[in-house]
């Protein structure tokens, strides 16, 4: 299963891979939002970091989803900074004091993530959210873990499927968040939201191999 170890590498290539898409996530944002999708969330990931230092001997996987819970609910804003805070608070309570995590436990972990942010934005699939990014990677994590994948196999599908659900979102009319304001002059781009989730899941499942 997957440990600490993991969940701190997770974070560690999070930061990681925000602040290298960083500029590609604000050009998303800017087409159809007000551009500061990366920004807002470079920052969260850049606090996070340093207070991995801090944690407890036996801190287990569940302790650093809250602490990147509670740093991105007090650092990032917006729309993004709610949602994924309320995403990682639900995830560490799914994880709950397990010091290991098999593909049953990521399945439900995930699936607990996605649950927060539609009882906290309301968005359904179709959107052009995070939300279509996140449920194909909940689908995919359930079906990996119920024929019997392990927990690296199942981040490998959810990562697949974030991307797929990323860029699937490229034809769909915004019904949620800013970009709702442009209509159908939304249509054409990607979600930002929806691209930072495949690059976090992605970064989840190269923690994991
Ligand atoms: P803001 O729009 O406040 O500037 P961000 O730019 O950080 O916030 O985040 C925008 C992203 O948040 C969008 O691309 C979308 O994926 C996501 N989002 C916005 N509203 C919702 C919602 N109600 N439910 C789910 N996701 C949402
Ligand atoms: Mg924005
Ligand atoms: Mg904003």
């Amino acid at each position: 299963g997957l440990d600490i170890t993991w969940a701190v590498d997770w974070v560690r290539r999070s930061a990681d891979v925000i602040a290298e898409h960083r500029v590609e996530l604000i050009r998303l944002d800017r087409d159809i939002g007000d551009g500061d999708h990366g920004e807002n969330l470079d920052r969260g990931f850049t606090a996070v970091v340093p207070k991995l230092d801090d944690l407890a001997a036996g801190s287990t996987p569940g302790d650093v989803l809250k602490l990147v819970a509670m740093t991105l609910i007090s650092t990032v804003g917006g729309a993004a900074g709610p949602l994924y805070g309320t995403a990682y608070l639900k995830a560490a309570a799914a994880a709950g004091s397990e010091s290991s995590l098999d593909g049953e436990a990521i399945a439900k972990i995930l699936a607990a993530a996605r649950d927060g942010i539609v009882s906290r934005g309301k968005a359904e699939s179709g959107d052009k959210t995070m939300i279509d990014a996140w449920t194909p990677a909940v689908d995919a994590a359930a079906a990996a873990a119920a024929s019997g994948a392990d927990a690296t196999a199942v981040l490998a599908a959810a990562a697949d499927a974030a991307e797929a659900g990323a860029e699937a979102t490229e034809p769909l009319i915004a019904r949620k968040g800013r970009a709702s304001y442009l209509g159908e002059r939304s249509v054409g781009h990607r979600d930002p939201g929806a691209q930072s989730t495949a690059l976090l899941l992605r970064a989840a499942a190269d923690a994991a191999s």
